[in-house]
């Protein structure tokens, strides 16, 4: 990623640089920049602002209940979003490293959603064949 950004010639990019300030009232009109070994600061006059979060999962609080990868996305059975705890479903970003879009990601949650549901119902039928017994 990093190769093929240092090829394209309308991106200059700015190493050991930080944000230290959006500009502007209504929209944007400049951000203020910090060289982080230099010291030196510097406005640049850009309207837009895109920022990237990296690439690791937000799952730790499941760290030691779900099997995951070495990254931290949620380990789930092909081909479905179930876990390796029964009644525990995941989908999305948390679980799927390879496409990362959000449409992908309504399609699993789409697909937890319809397994959640008929865990549910599983459990429904269950709790009334005990019932009855
Ligand atoms: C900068 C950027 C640009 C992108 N551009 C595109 C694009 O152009 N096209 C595209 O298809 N996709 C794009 N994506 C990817 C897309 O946004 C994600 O794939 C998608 O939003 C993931 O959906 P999700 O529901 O799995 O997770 P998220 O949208 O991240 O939702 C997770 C939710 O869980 C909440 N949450 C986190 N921790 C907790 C907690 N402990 N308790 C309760 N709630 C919690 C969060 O607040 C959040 O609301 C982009 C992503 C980024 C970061």
């Amino acid at each position: 990623m990093q190769k093929r950004v240092e090829m394209l010639p309308n991106i200059e990019v700015m190493w050991n640089t930080q944000t230290v300030e959006l500009l502007g009232i209504e929209g944007l009109g400049g951000v203020v920049v910090k060289h982080n070994k230099t010291g030196q600061v510097r406005t640049l006059g850009v309207t837009g602002f895109f920022v990237a979060i990296g690439h690791k999962p937000n799952t730790d609080i499941f760290k030691g209940y779900l099997d995951m990868d070495e990254t931290g996305y949620i380990t789930t059975v092909p081909g479905s979003s179930l876990t390796n705890i029964k009644g525990v479903f995941a989908c999305g970003d948390a679980q799927d490293h390879v496409y990362r879009q959000a449409v992908t990601n309504a399609g699993t949650g789409c697909m937890a959603a319809l397994d959640a549901e008929r865990f549910l119902m599983e459990r429904k039928i269950e709790i009334i064949m005990e019932d009855n017994q």
